[in-house]
């Protein structure tokens, strides 16, 4: 009887005969690990000890540690890596190096005498986890490990490249590993760890290769097509090692990735060439809920071929961030959350694996003794010779435990990384994390933990720790708390094929014609809309109706007689249409994808990243004006009873834009709603369809006619006459600046007969700068800038149009950028991979290409996008993404607003000129800073002028509540979309004072 996973009615249970097997074997190898030195980063005698004491007794010192020694390698001058030190750990930078030790002045500091010692002792801890820089380092240790008894596996140090050029070196430098490695190998003695079940020799020279580095132009939403990708250069890989007989292994990464990684194993091992060879094996992690699955349909794989597969088992390196991710998306967490389960898994997939063992030559990588012994105990029971399978660790750890399974006849293979310090840095501080983690095998051992602890079976401690308490939802009792609705994961299956289904739906559909809808019924008019898609213009997706000035004044009318009813109505009722338009919005989610991809040109995930949007600004408005409805008593005073609430100011026009046509549409329109107010609705002329979709969903979420009047139409004409019309309260606009003052004009002019002071709710553009520090992680910084420069080719008002580099890292920067900028996936918006479609229409292209000009006339074209002949034989609007460098401050394509995938780039002396230089636009509604520096982040929250201020991270894609939108200057009126003290711009403030001392007595409270 074998441990049954958790959830099962009668819990994991634990057979007798293994757990006796795994004392034993477990506690004979806990006594042959006394005999070696322990020579990781905890032990006593390592340098670095005293450090790793603190991390663990300080959680916050460990973080500042790790983040100091992340950012080491990228610091280029001593003075820098003394201003990090101190920001970073102040006096306790003095366990680093002991002149910050209290009382010794800064002055007294020559920096050059601190920086050397602190990056040798960095470059020590580093090495620790290391095994070399060069092929050289490499081969030495190949030989040392052999002749110790024990095999290696190469990992070559790098991660996700930005660029074909990175992936191209990362291939070059795995093809040399096996050109210098194979010859020593055939001469080096065979050690036992070498020789397999009945003495057969196993590859010697082992690859572990990560799918990420491959290719830069690989996307996990697009299946096929990241397949293909990987596949160029991993390759070339397959065929060295099938000639130099190598075995390669592919490491898994984290869960995004995940679903490609399994389908490029096999799909290149079933292409001809590599049906017998090489030898080739995958990481399947434990810690994920759905390895079994993905483990038994690999088995399934394999026996259809025929074809034996490696399998290293390991828990699995990302927990971390794997949780955080998920729970930042509203995600199921795809990891099991409690360490005894991961283990249990561990042990689950250890049978299976061994089951197995005819076809899957498996490998346990762990360096917990009692998964180790486990392992051996289940192959006892199997009756499996101990070569059938290996154990691997990794460099710089539990070279104990390593020794102790040599001597107890076990295979061990050395997982040894390779490379420079800086690609290493993010391995490194895994290592860091790992060793330090509360949970790890390795600390457990290390805080004296003993034998029963440590070989616990994990179903017993399962059973043994307190199950976590499901957490009540806050508030219990009232409404629920407001939740953002999580977007499609298209890097799943499920998520990709509805909206291929739904493409093809929508698609099918479209050309219908759209009448204007006043008070509740339906309006021809002669003259259209007619509304195309943006990638093939050929293609109608939608004949709207086109409402001239009579019509404009008729939706007034209608808005007019339909205001006090709804006023009226209780605000719960308002709120619950707007929640049953949520619902009914996340019901048709890959509907309305499909119709923003095919009206708007947007790609699949901003398009469903702005379906969740829409469905917030639904529930957090709804959720606002639960809160706002009671009235608030103002001051409590004896006598006197003060209360404050709010009125909705009457009938409003919104006028918004084609770039967001659902989710900004969607919040102009019920935030207002759900104040009582009653809203003529006219959306852009781009995006007609879309706004008669969310018309749609509102008046089957209950809306009751003349509410909501949708009203699509001319801008110069029936739009102004919305504005001015004596019987508009307010305007609620987004758009152009151009547009947006205009309106701001029309809405201080008061008409004849007009009872209010007309609001104007503004937002308009935007000249966005991201700012790239010295220190600046330029692997994190430059896909951010890609992301947030040509998302939606551009065409968001919060688009980064402007990198300000400082002096020392513009040159890295730009070089890396532009290199980036050549894998941008350029292509039709209903293709999975495209991350920059069409822009709008011929006039935007026209436009955007007037300001490529100008800027090769005042700047340095360093990038421009070739277009695929497809593209442009396509018809569709596309521009390429361009860049342009050395642009000076008063270049007008560094002050005007483009709209479009342009990016100029800009040099600052210092990050003090880079500052003065991103705040110096007429524009302020987003900025972004990249820096490690704790002082110069600081700065950034202080100084960088803007509605939004992101930190380390894009500067596109605000999320309601979490981040209220919306700038001043030129970029709008302050009004924050989705944030808290919105709905206070469609509604007056009222006092009620009422007195209640009658007679000289006031009732108690
Ligand atoms: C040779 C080798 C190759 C490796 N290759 C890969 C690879 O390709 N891909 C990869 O992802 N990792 C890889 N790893 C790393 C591995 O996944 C583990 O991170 C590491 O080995 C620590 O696990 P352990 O079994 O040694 O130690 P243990 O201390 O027993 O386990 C630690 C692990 O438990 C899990 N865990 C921690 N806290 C929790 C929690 N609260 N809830 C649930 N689970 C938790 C995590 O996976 C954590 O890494 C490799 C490790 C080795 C030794």
């Amino acid at each position: 009887m074998i441990a049954t996973f958790p959830g099962a009615s009668t819990g994991p249970t634990v057979d007798p005969a293994i757990e006796d097997a795994v004392r034993r074997i477990g506690n004979s190898l806990l006594a042959a690990m006394e005999e070696h030195p322990e020579p990781g980063i905890l032990s006593p005698k390592g340098l670095n000890a005293r450090l790793m004491e603190w991390a663990l007794r300080d959680p916050a010192f460990k973080a500042r540690l790790f983040r100091f020694v992340d950012v080491l390698p990228a610091l280029d001058s001593a003075a820098e890596v003394v201003r990090h030190l101190r920001e970073y750990l102040g006096e306790q930078a003095s366990e680093l190096h002991p002149a910050f030790r209290a009382g010794l002045g800064a002055a007294s500091m020559v920096p050059a005498l601190v920086a050397g010692p602190v990056r040798s002792r960095v470059a020590a801890m580093a090495r620790q986890f290391v095994a070399g820089e060069t092929v050289e380092d490499l081969v030495r240790r190949f030989r040392e490990n052999a002749s110790a008894g024990m095999a290696t596996t190469v990992d070559l140090l790098g991660e996700a490249v930005l660029s074909e050029e990175e992936a191209d070196a990362f291939l070059k430098r795995n093809l040399e590993v096996l050109d210098a490695v194979g010859p020593v190998a055939r001469q080096a003695p065979v050690s036992a760890s070498d020789l397999g079940p009945s003495g057969r020799l196993e590859p010697r020279v082992n690859l572990s290769v990560k799918p990420s580095a491959l290719a830069a132009d690989a996307h996990p939403a697009d299946l096929e097509g990241a397949v293909a990708a990987l596949s160029r250069r991993f390759r070339p890989i397959l065929r060295r090692a099938a000639a130099t007989g190598a075995f390669v292994n592919l490491d898994m990464e984290s869960t995004r990735w995940k679903e490609a990684t399994l389908a490029l194993f096999r799909s290149i091992l079933d292409e001809p060439e590599f049906r017998e060879a090489p030898a080739a094996g995958i990481a399947i992690q434990a810690y994920l809920r759905e390895s079994e699955g993905d483990l038994r349909s690999l088995f399934a794989w394999a026996r259809s071929r025929g074809r034996r597969i490696g399998v290293r088992l390991v828990k699995g390196a990302y927990w971390d961030s794997e949780v955080v991710l998920a729970r930042q998306r509203g995600w199921p967490v795809p990891v099991f959350t409690r360490k005894a389960e991961t283990d249990l898994a561990f042990e689950r997939l250890t049978v299976l694996l061994l089951e197995n063992a005819d076809i899957a030559q498996p490998a346990f990588a762990t360096h917990s003794v009692r998964s180790c012994a486990h392992a051996l105990a289940q192959a006892e029971r199997l009756g499996l010779d101990r070569r059938a399978f290996e154990f691997q660790a990794l460099y710089g750890m539990a070279d104990d435990l390593k020794a102790a399974l040599l001597g107890a006849g076990c295979r061990v293979r050395e997982y040894c990384a390779i490379g420079a310090l800086l690609p290493g840095m993010a391995f490194l501080v895994r290592r860091l994390l790992e060793n330090t983690s509360n949970e790890s095998f390795l600390l457990k051992r290390h805080a004296g933990a003993g034998p029963e602890r440590l070989l616990a079976s994990p179903a017993v401690v399962l059973r043994e720790e307190e199950a976590p308490t499901p957490k009540a939802p806050a508030g219990s009792g009232a409404a629920p708390a407001f939740r953002n609705a999580p977007t499609a994961d298209f890097t799943r299956p499920a998520p990709r094929a509805r909206m291929r289904e739904a493409l093809a739906l929508v698609g099918a559909e479209l050309g219908q014609r759209w009448p204007l809808v006043i008070g509740g019924e339906e309006v021809r008019t002669r003259s259209e809309i007619v509304s195309v898609n943006p990638a093939h213009p050929e293609q109608v997706v939608g004949r709207c109706a086109s409402a001239a000035v009579e019509e404009a004044d008729a939706a007034v009318a209608a808005a007019r007689a339909a205001y006090p009813g709804w006023a009226r109505t209780p605000a719960a009722d308002r709120a619950a249409v707007l929640d049953r338009a949520a619902a009914l919005l996340e019901g048709r989610r890959f509907r309305f994808d499909a119709l923003l991809v095919l009206e708007a040109g947007k790609p699949w995930a901003e398009a469903d990243a702005e379906v969740s949007e829409a469905i917030d600004f639904c529930r957090f408005y709804a959720a606002e004006m639960r809160r706002l409805a009671p009235p608030g008593r103002t001051q409590e005073v004896p006598g006197e009873l003060c209360h404050e609430d709010f009125v909705p100011r009457g009938v409003g026009v919104v006028i918004s834009p084609w770039n967001f046509p659902l989710a900004i549409l969607c919040g102009l329109t019920v935030a207002p709603l759900v104040a009582g107010n009653a809203v003529v609705m006219k959306p852009s002329r781009e995006t007609p369809v879309l706004a008669a979709w969310l018309f749609q969903v509102l008046v089957e979420a209950g809306l009751p006619g003349g509410v909501l009047s949708y009203l699509p139409g001319p801008g110069g004409t029936t739009g102004s006459r919305l504005c001015e019309h004596p019987g508009t309260d307010f305007i609620a606009f987004t758009g152009s600046r151009e547009v947006g003052c205009r309106l701001f004009e029309i809405a201080g002019r008061t008409a004849p007969g007009q009872a209010n002071l007309k609001k104007m709710v503004c937002e308009m553009g935007g000249k966005n700068a991201i700012v790239v520090d010295e220190d600046a992680d330029l692997d994190e910084a430059i896909p951010a800038v890609l992301q947030s420069a040509f998302g939606y080719a551009g065409q968001k008002c919060s688009a980064c149009s402007r990198v300000v580099a400082v002096a020392g890292v513009y040159g890295r920067f730009l070089e890396r950028l532009v290199a980036a900028c050549r894998s941008l996936p350029v292509g039709d918006p209903a293709l999975p991979a495209t991350a920059v479609g069409p822009v709008i229409d011929g006039s935007a292209r026209e436009r955007i290409l007037g300001y490529v000009e100008q800027g090769r006339r005042e700047a340095r074209l360093a990038f421009q996008a070739v277009l695929p002949g497809e593209l442009v034989s396509s018809g569709g609007f596309y521009v390429p993404p361009t860049v342009f460098a050395d642009v000076k401050p008063d270049d007008v394509i560094a002050r005007e607003e483009i709209f479009g995938p342009v990016l100029s780039v800009l040099q600052a002396r210092t990050l003090d000129h880079a500052f003065e230089l991103a705040n110096g636009v007429d524009y302020a509604l987003t900025v972004g800073l990249f820096s490690r520096s704790p002082g110069a982040l600081d700065r950034g929250r202080r100084e960088l002028l803007a509605g939004n201020v992101y930190l380390n991270r894009g500067i596109t894609g605000a999320v309601v509540e979490r981040h209220p939108f919306g700038g001043f200057r030129m970029s709008g009126g302050g009004t924050k979309a989705g944030g808290r003290r919105y709905l206070e711009n469609f509604m007056f403030p009222r006092v009620v004072a009422e007195n209640v001392m009658r007679r000289g007595f006031a009732p108690e409270e």
